[in-house]
């Protein structure tokens, strides 16, 4: 059973381009949450292997284990009895993550969610406009312009330096590809703009 929190359940949301922090932000949250002894439990999506498989490792280093799930039911299974539920890069769950994010919220739990706002494109990324939306408490981080030194909020995808093509998959692990940080004066669209766009 979902254990019932007597002060409520919310949902939280903190988004942001990569390198901004938001993994940081999570597990700094949790980790006070489990020091006050509420029973905590981190989840990542199975795609997500760029590092250690089953921790959530931000950039700068920090480390929680992170529990790996195929789907949005095996995440809600895994719930039961949490008081608080961290999904890191929920932006690779589908859609019905939005749903369950909420049920968890209405039955006591503590939600937090943290994804990328817009894929490389600067497109709204899957399911996060709806947990924006749905959202009690939302940050919205930024990083530091790869170029500029500005406050980033978008992702740049290169790829062999330039601009990955817009009609490219939104979702390509293990590639041969870069990011970057970049502000909305240094983001550069793929050449393949235009043709897309006709
Ligand atoms: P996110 O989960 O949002 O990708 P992380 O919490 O994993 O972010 O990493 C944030 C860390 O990334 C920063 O503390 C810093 O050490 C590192 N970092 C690398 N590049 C940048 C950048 N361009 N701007 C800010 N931080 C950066
Ligand atoms: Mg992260
Ligand atoms: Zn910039």
């Amino acid at each position: 059973m979902i254990r019932h929190n007597p002060s409520g359940g919310w949902l939280e949301v903190i988004c942001g381009p990569m390198f901004s922090g938001k993994s940081e932000e999570m597990l700094r949250r949790l980790r006070r949450a489990e020091i006050a002894g509420q029973r905590v439990i981190l989840f990542k999506p199975r795609i997500d292997d760029r590092y250690d498989a089953s921790d959530v490792v931000s950039h700068a280093g920090a480390r929680m284990r992170g529990v790996p799930v195929a789907s949005v039911p095996e995440l809600v299974a895994r719930s039961h009895g949490a008081d608080v539920v961290g999904i890191d890069e929920v932006q690779f769950f589908a859609a019905e993550v939005v749903g369950a994010a909420l049920e968890l919220a209405d039955a006591g739990v503590r939600v937090l969610a943290a994804g990328l706002d817009q894929d490389f494109r600067r497109l709204p990324f899957g399911p996060m406009p709806d947990l924006l939306a749905h959202a009690e408490f939302v940050d919205k981080l930024q990083a530091v312009c790869h170029r500029c030194g500005g406050p980033a909020t978008t992702t740049q995808r290169l790829v062999d330096g330039e601009p990955a093509p817009y009609s490219g998959a939104t979702i390509v692990v293990g590639a041969n590809e870069q990011y970057e940080a970049r502000c909305r004066d240094c983001h550069e669209a793929g050449t393949d703009l235009a043709a897309v766009a006709a």
